[in-house]
């Protein structure tokens, strides 16, 4: 079975104060209703990793993330933060490939797969974002578009390290917009990306690995969303940033 998981993911927000208070009124509303079985991972700015990470140790079940790494290991990269940095501060988990660095930083599936590596090498587990644009959808080639940006990258891993990728789908147009995709449209995606893995790794991989969902989730319609057949949690952006509706949301998986 796949690991449940709910990974938020503040993007450029908070400063200092308001990232320890966010994470301290988050670890106080979870304590009434910790549930271990799910994985809980803050994805916050570099700057505040250590702090929240700090901040989380007493729990089993609350992990730091970073939001991005170096596709380099180390050198003259002015400005880059390598995983090895990331290690060195005892962060577990990444995300690679948000649709916005693939955006705005012209982020390719090759500079992307770099990263995985890096990241796999460092024993991190990458958090792999998929997603196809509006335009994509239109002209319903979206499953092609997805399972291609999967061969490109997790997809041409051996076996074991796939096995420590987690996978987020999150269509780009439900990014922030307040468009969740249609139950229908989570499902068809959802189940086209384990077969993907099926195909190329074989069922036991296939049923262990973590497809999560993205895309303007609330605690509204979390559940929902969350009890789709080959769904295992969400990747959270905006509604991560405030701690009673982030914990409603994680409180709706089971
Ligand atoms: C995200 O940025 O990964 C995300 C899913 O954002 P939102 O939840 O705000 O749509």
């Amino acid at each position: 079975m796949a690991q449940n998981i709910i990974a938020a993911n503040w993007k450029m927000n908070n400063d200092e104060y308001s990232s320890k208070k966010l994470t301290y009124d988050f670890l106080k509303l979870l304590d009434r209703k910790n549930d271990n079985k799910t994985l809980k991972i803050l994805c916050v700015p570099y700057p505040f990793l250590s702090s929240v990470d700090n901040m989380c140790s007493g729990t089993d079940s609350v992990f730091v993330g970073a939001q991005n790494c170096s596709s380099f290991e180390q050198g003259a990269f002015t400005g880059e933060v390598s995983t090895l940095m990331l290690k060195s501060l005892g962060i577990k988990y990444v995300i690679i490939g948000h649709s916005e660095r693939r955006e705005l930083f012209s982020e390719k599936n090759e500079d992307l797969l770099n990263k995985i590596i890096q990241s796999i090498e460092k024993e991190i587990y990458p958090i792999f974002c998929c997603g196809e644009p509006l335009s994509i959808r239109n002209k319903s080639t979206h499953v092609d578009y997805v399972l291609n940006q999967l061969q490109e990258t997790v997809l041409k891993l051996n076996k074991e390290s796939f096995k420590k990728v987690i996978i987020a789908y999150e269509p780009i147009w439900a990014i922030g917009s307040g468009k969740t995709a249609s139950n229908e449209d989570i499902k068809e995606m959802h189940g086209a990306i384990r077969g993907g893995i099926k195909n190329k790794y074989g069922s036991s991989v296939s049923k262990n690995t973590s497809i999560l969902y993205g895309g303007s989730v609330k605690a509204l319609n979390a559940k929902d969303i969350f009890d789709l057949e080959d769904v295992d949690g969400g990747l959270i952006g905006g509604a991560s940033l405030e701690a009673q509706e982030f914990i409603d949301i994680v409180n709706s998986i089971s």
